[in-house]
């Protein structure tokens, strides 16, 4: 199509005339062709992820927060769905996931949230240790491509110990489902580092919480996944722990190089700073202390309990502390203090 009939018979002057405003209409119009180019590609670079994503992120067990360059922590959202926090990092060539939640649906969301954000392959995923809410995707990210890492303990005690975790909640199916666990690929009884190109990704074995638990740490974003060795306000699960242990462990991620900028992932609860570090290890020895004075006072069993749990939630009213929780830390508590407390034992793999 040519110029309109109009403009098309126009006589020589006046298409002399018209000529440089009509050179203006094109460039303009080119350029607002190439702007509008230009938009539409920003919008689509903007609004990509959501094309790709079949699941709304609402809709999601976890909530998906870049603690650091291409890091991610994955918090279990407020329902629980989820069953714990993971995370995962993006290097050069791969990815490294932290944990796989409780349920195999909320692991299938994190690789579906992984395949979203980058096409480099999953290699990885680290168990912080074995607890089912920790684990229990694991095959979901074994079926992504993933080698299971963990604790040399883990391969031991995941498809047996677990069964404790639940006690009286414990039916046949998560029976099924313990049993059917997957064993981890690469175990360590050794702090290792992990490459992913040139990104660098270390992970420690530390004590406390289990007698088999790892930390994973990204120093170029100053993230440290640190499982269940912390919990953000909520009341941890001291099960298979041990206070002692656990509260060195903790002063030792306060003493980190330049801590006060480390974001550290809990295992429950949101991301922490520094400082819900330290109230987390407070909260550990106000458990401690707390017991300590009730045994000295005599008392034994639910007057213990009686005489702790309203003090402890007194000292920390913006904790999530139910009334089994607390009656189980200070079970355990006595237990450890007793030293009658049962831990996992380490069996003796080759
Ligand atoms: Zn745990």
């Amino acid at each position: 199509m040519g110029l309109p009939a109009g403009q098309a018979n126009d006589a020589g002057e006046s298409r002399k005339a018209l000529r440089p405003l009509r050179t203006m209409a094109i460039r303009f119009s080119l350029t607002f062709v190439i702007l509008r180019a230009l938009l539409f590609a920003a919008l689509v670079a903007v609004f990509r992820p959501a094309f790709a994503a079949p699941v709304p992120p609402t809709a999601l067990p976890f909530m998906l927060k870049e603690v650091g360059q291409g890091v991610y922590a994955a918090i279990d959202g407020p329902e629980h769905k989820a069953g714990s926090n993971a995370g995962f990092v993006i290097g050069d060539d791969g990815v490294l996931v932290v944990d796989s939640f409780f349920t195999p649906d909320a692991a299938q969301a994190l690789v579906g949230e992984i395949h979203r954000l980058t096409a480099k392959p999953i290699r990885y995923v680290v168990n912080t240790h074995y607890h089912a809410d920790h684990t229990g995707g694991d095959q979901a990210l074994r079926d992504a491509g993933a080698i299971i890492i963990a604790h040399r303990n883990v391969r031991s005690w995941v498809r047996t110990n677990n069964i404790n975790l639940f006690g009286d909640r414990i039916t046949p199916e998560l029976k099924a489902r313990i049993a059917a666990l997957p064993l981890p690929d690469l175990t360590t009884d050794k702090d290792l580092v992990v490459w992913l190109g040139s990104r660098k990704v270390v992970v420690r074995t530390v004590l406390g919480h289990t007698g088999g638990d790892l930390t994973i740490f990204v120093p170029d974003a100053k993230v440290l996944f640190c499982g269940d060795m912390l919990w953000r306000k909520v009341a941890p699960n001291l099960i298979d722990g041990s206070v002692k242990e656990w509260a060195a462990t903790d002063a030792d991620f306060m003493a980190m190089p330049d801590a006060a900028h480390v974001h550290y992932v809990p295992g429950h609860g949101d991301v922490a700073d520094v400082k819900d570090v330290e109230e987390f290890r407070g909260y550990l020895l106000d458990v401690q202390h707390l017991v300590t004075e009730g045994r000295q006072a005599g008392l034994k069993d639910d007057a213990l309990t009686q005489a702790v749990a309203p003090r402890l939630k007194a000292l920390h009213p913006d904790w999530a502390i139910s009334d089994r929780a607390a009656a189980a830390e200070i079970r355990y508590m006595n237990e450890e203090l007793a030293g009658t407390k049962r831990r996992p034992v380490p069996v003796d793999s080759e």
